[in-house]
């Protein structure tokens, strides 16, 4: 697009650096779905599930591949994407492995306002990265209405600046930069 004259070294970047790369197993469904169809989302609550099935329905689910550290017992044994706290640690306090939330808490599903998801997922995050997150909530859903569609799509969102690396982000790399490797060409 810019014609910058007289510039006479080409090192302009190229147009599409393929900065967020999801679409790059478009060509190898089968395994995935294979797995995806085989995958039992369980161990997390209700919100937490949804949000899952969600990735799953929209293939945007990344398994793990490589166990995660746990944030409980800090032992690497997460076996499932998006998790945090690994089976044992979860049952043992009876929360959900995702959210870390007491799962009979969630059990009245109207109960939990999923505003709290949201704090949760964004808390600890630097400011200039929960305000960017809000105004794309803000577009999506001016009316503050969360579903599991938007909570999913938050954490897309973390995920890609997670990424992009905008800097002061230590307190946050238990959400999941496992799979980060995934935009070679
Ligand atoms: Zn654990
Ligand atoms: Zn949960």
């Amino acid at each position: 697009m810019s014609t910058s004259r007289g510039n006479a070294t080409r090192t302009r970047p190229q147009k599409h650096q393929n900065k967020s790369a999801y679409k790059n197993d478009l060509h190898d469904k089968t395994n995935k779905t294979k797995f995806l169809n085989n995958l039992d989302v369980t161990g997390v609550c209700k919100r937490c599930k949804d949000i899952i099935d969600w990735k799953i329905k929209y293939k945007k689910y990344k398994p793990l591949t490589a166990p995660r550290k746990c944030v409980g017992c800090e032992e690497k044994a997460i076996k499932y994407a998006y998790h945090i706290l690994c089976t044992k640690c979860a049952t043992k306090r009876n929360v959900c492995a995702k959210c870390n939330t007491a799962v009979e808490a969630n059990e009245p599903e109207t109960e939990k306002s999923p505003n709290v998801d949201l704090q949760a997922m964004l808390k600890g995050l630097p400011e200039r990265k929960r305000r960017t997150i809000m105004r794309a909530i803000n577009k999506t859903c001016g009316d503050g209405n969360m579903t599991p569609e938007i909570l999913s799509q938050v954490e897309e969102m973390l995920k890609d600046m997670d990424n992009l690396d905008l800097g002061d982000d230590e307190d946050f790399d238990d959400f999941g930069s496992d799979d980060s490797d995934q935009s070679e060409d």
